[in-house]
């Protein structure tokens, strides 16, 4: 008989992150409970337990209920035992967060800035994650990490490679943040960071087949397909915003015509404006209008609404998902998109694929990128962190 047998440092890692993710998804939890549904003996329980108390990432509390013995004791996930930071990056605005290590927002700062050169919004960028750090509580690990989520193509080392939105290419962004802050920094793209705040947090906590649309000046998706963030080959899938809406249409920043965000974004929307308003206009001035029922702003939503439908109509044949979640700062117009998008779906997308869909906005209105970020940094910490020692 062949024994299958694993490197015993990696075994042990393995379980030690499984009794810590069951005692803070699950608990409070005893150490027999967590022996029982995890399979593990009693004494690794107690081992791997007795460590993460030392770490200060699990904590006991007063007595569960006896079942007959001795009464147990319970542990509890310490939230406070360190804090994260995630940062949306949009076209005009940055929003800050930080947040305990179960995705709790302590504190946050927003931002908006009319520049668009590098230099000046990673200053602003380092400003805003510095106002977070001053309001930082005190704790065993301080600041673990930054996550940045940002509006165009990133590759794995963290390199922005293009953001046609802000007309940067080929910026290093992990790089520049960690020699700045000297901790752990991830990039993604924002779509992708709040497709996931979505799944941990929000809308999309019980479905496994998300199709998450982020539509604010541009328009990106974010993927949960079986439970899981699908980023593509090289981490660049999303880019559904580039998809061609309209054959012969207009020219778009990334070289292509026709994209589907020159439509059905917040910038067409206020392109679509121009014509009607003389005055600077804005996303909310044009709710607070159609709020007054000012029918030319009405109907310019309703023709945003019947192109995101489009869109969204060719995603739902395409992924048979089970929700779509429409976030980013469109999500603000619900009311008013929210009719001409059903209509699409109704008349237009398949009905196989129409029946099980829910379609619904998001319910962490403008945070779904921020805490998105910030739960990537959470598991990175948690689970292959400097805390814990690898001997691979
Ligand atoms: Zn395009």
């Amino acid at each position: 008989m062949t024994r299958i047998t694993g490197n015993p440092h990696l075994i042990k890692k393995i379980n030690k992150s499984l009794v810590l993710d069951m005692i803070k998804s699950q608990g409070p939890l005893s150490r027999a409970e967590i022996s029982q549904r995890s399979g593990l003996n009693k004494g690794t329980v107690s081992s791997l337990v007795k460590e993460l108390m030392d770490e200060e990432l699990v904590y006991e509390i007063g007595q569960g209920e006896s079942s007959g013995g001795r009464r147990p004791v319970l542990l509890l996930f310490n939230e406070k035992a360190g804090y994260a930071i995630g940062i949306d990056l949009g076209v005009h605005y940055i929003i800050g967060v930080l947040t305990d290590l179960q995705g709790n927002i302590i504190k946050e700062k927003q931002t908006k800035f009319p520049q668009k050169d590098y230099s000046t919004v990673l200053t602003l960028i380092k400003e805003t994650i510095n106002e977070l750090i001053a309001l930082m509580p005190e704790s065993r690990y301080g600041l673990i990490g930054i996550g940045l989520g940002v509006p165009g193509i990133v590759d794995k080392e963290g390199r922005l490679l293009f953001a046609p939105n802000l007309g940067w290419k080929d910026i290093p962004l992990k790089q520049d943040l960690e020699s700045l802050f000297h901790v752990p920094v991830i990039i993604d793209n924002e779509a992708n960071a709040g497709a996931y705040g979505e799944k941990r947090k929000g809308a999309g906590q019980s479905s496994y087949n998300i199709i998450y649309i982020s539509a604010g000046m541009g328009i990106g998706v974010g993927f949960i397909l079986n439970g899981e963030l699908y980023r593509g080959t090289n981490g660049f899938s999303g880019e559904s915003g580039h998809m061609i809406i309209e054959v012969d249409g207009l020219p778009c920043r990334c070289g292509s015509i026709g994209c589907w965000e020159l439509y059905a974004s917040e910038q067409a929307l206020l392109e679509g404006a121009k014509p009607i308003l003389s005055d600077e206009v804005s996303l909310e001035k044009l709710i607070e209008l159609a709020e007054s029922k000012r029918q030319e702003i009405t109907s310019l939503f309703g023709r945003i609404g019947n192109y995101l439908g489009i869109g969204i109509n060719n995603l739902i044949n395409t992924f048979n998902p089970e929700q779509v979640i429409i976030g980013n700062r469109l999500s603000m117009a619900k009311q008013w998109i929210f009719p001409a998008i059903q209509q699409v779906i109704a008349q237009r997308t398949l009905p196989y694929h129409r029946t099980n869909v829910d379609i619904q906005f998001s319910n962490l209105s403008i945070y779904s990128t921020a805490l998105g970020i910030s739960f990537f940094v959470i598991e990175d910490f948690l689970k292959k962190g400097e805390r814990i020692e690898v001997f691979l």
